[in-house]
């Protein structure tokens, strides 16, 4: 599998900037960039050293540049590499690539950096795919539970464990070799200790997903409730205040995540706002069912009421309409509490709603706590182990199901072929976790999704 194109890639962000980072791997790296490198001979520079120079395209300069040498096997891919900081104009970019195509170079794939140092052994499969997922930290909880299991995390100690599984296999599958005679060279009881040992590591691995989840991918949420409730004013309200924030920081660019709030270290994303953006006024009322399927695609519901212009009648509908949802969990959010009238607030008092008022952006904090009350947070631990990867999750609760087989197979003794057909298939899906064991599709599956350059 083993190529030695030399690939290169713009390995920082598109666009104006300071400065940019070209990033070049392969056997001829070095030798590609020295032959565009007017500067010392980079070949004859140790290995995580820096040197300043010009590139060239012939005669023309092309940009005044620092280049860093890394020698294989000491890179992040393993093989001879080197990193180019130049201007961060896109033409420069542009022409500099150019011109190391021309050189001998080839464009990388999505992914390819990563994918190298995953096929070189520098890290396993969920070290890469945390490669990933660390570059697309939206917050600071999603960037430590990235990080952890980038420098091994959960899938090192399950290699471990899938070693001494295989041994244990291995032996089995040497019993089905002597046929009928009666040997058993893989002790049960040993076998069983070891399978709920690796039982007990992967249960509470399975069970923090549901947080892993939430902690990558955010929570969807979705402001419904009747027109002129407030919903669109409600929502501005609270990315305002995300936008105040996060321009705040000094040095800081305002380039925070449209329609997205970032409560206690999770992310709500609010889905489906583009309704709520429209500026006329929407005559005709939404109906029922597209209010339903609005709420649908939530996991969290701020339900609007209107306490200027609504009845209790109204209420009591709206809300016998609400009590027929399931699975998501829905705020009570009294909203346009500055004109309330008075007998509502008194009955939606007693039914424990947030009051707030959208408008004068007022008791937006108490909505912010009730909305982290109910999404019951439990705080991130460094150390912690998550899983967050639909794709390591499926293939933990697979091996805990062949698992929950072998250790049937052993309390009622069946046969050590039975046994063995469970315990590869525990191997396979583990394997398939840490990267053991890999297929074509499986590796573009998750490379693919990665940005050039990564
Ligand atoms: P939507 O149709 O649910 O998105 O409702 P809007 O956000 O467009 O609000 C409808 C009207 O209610 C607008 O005129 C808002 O200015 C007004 N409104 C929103 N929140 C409040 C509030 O807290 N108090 C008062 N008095 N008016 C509000």
């Amino acid at each position: 599998m083993q190529t030695h194109d030399t690939i290169v890639a713009l390995a920082s962000g598109q666009g104006l900037a300071a400065i940019a980072l070209i990033r070049l791997s392969g056997h001829d790296a070095i030798a590609i960039t020295n032959k565009v490198f007017k500067g010392k001979d980079l070949l004859e520079q140790a290995s995580h050293t820096l040197h300043f120079g010009t590139i060239r395209d012939g005669v023309k300069i092309i940009d005044e540049v620092l280049v860093a040498v890394f020698k294989a096997p000491h890179s992040f891919t393993t093989e001879n590499a080197i990193e180019i900081s130049c201007h961060g104009s896109p033409v420069i970019v542009k022409e500099i690539i150019k011109v190391l195509l021309k050189n001998g170079a080839r464009l990388a794939e999505p992914g390819e950096f990563t994918k190298r140092a995953f096929l070189n052994g520098k890290m396993d499969l969920a070290q890469a795919e945390a490669v990933g997922d660390l570059i697309h930290a939206e917050t600071d909880t999603a960037r430590q539970v990235a990080l952890q299991q980038m420098r091994g995390g959960f899938s090192k100690d399950l290699a471990v464990l899938r070693e001494e599984l295989i041994h244990f296999a291995s032996l089995v599958e040497l019993e089905l070799d002597f046929g009928e005679e009666d040997v058993e060279f893989a002790k049960r009881d040993d076998l069983r200790n070891l399978v709920i040992k690796i039982q007990h590591y992967i249960t509470p691995l399975i069970a923090s997903f549901d947080q892993g989840n939430v902690i990558k991918n955010g929570i969807p949420t979705v402001i419904a409730g009747k027109p002129n409730s407030g919903k669109s004013t409600l929502l501005n309200a609270l990315l305002n205040e995300e936008r105040a924030i996060v321009s705040d920081i000094p040095g800081t660019t305002r380039d925070f995540i449209e329609d997205e709030i970032v409560l206690g270290g999770i992310a709500f994303r609010f889905v489906d706002t583009a309704g709520l953006r429209e500026t006329t006024d929407i005559v005709e009322s939404i109906g029922i069912e597209r209010t339903l399927e609005r709420m649908n695609k939530a996991s969290l519901i701020l339900y609007l009421y209107d306490l200027a212009n609504t009845s209790i009648e109204e209420i009591e509908a709206q809300e016998a309409l609400l009590t027929g949802l399931s699975g998501a969990i829905i705020i009570r959010v009294g909203n346009k509490v500055d004109k309330a009238k008075a007998e509502l607030l008194n009955y939606v008092n007693a039914k424990e709603f947030v009051l707030i008022s959208a408008a004068q952006q007022q008791s937006l904090g108490p909505l912010k706590d009730k909305i982290l009350e109910k999404v019951n947070r439990q705080e991130v631990k460094q150390g912690d182990a998550i899983v967050t990867s639909l794709r390591h999750y499926q293939q933990l609760t697979q091996t805990h199901e062949a698992l929950e087989r072998v250790l049937e197979g052993l309390m009622t003794e069946i046969s050590g072929d039975l046994i063995a057909m469970d315990i590869r298939q525990a191997l396979h899906y583990l394997g398939e976790l840490t990267g053991a064991i890999t297929t074509d599709d499986l590796l573009d599956n998750i490379f693919s999704k990665f940005c050039i350059g990564k």
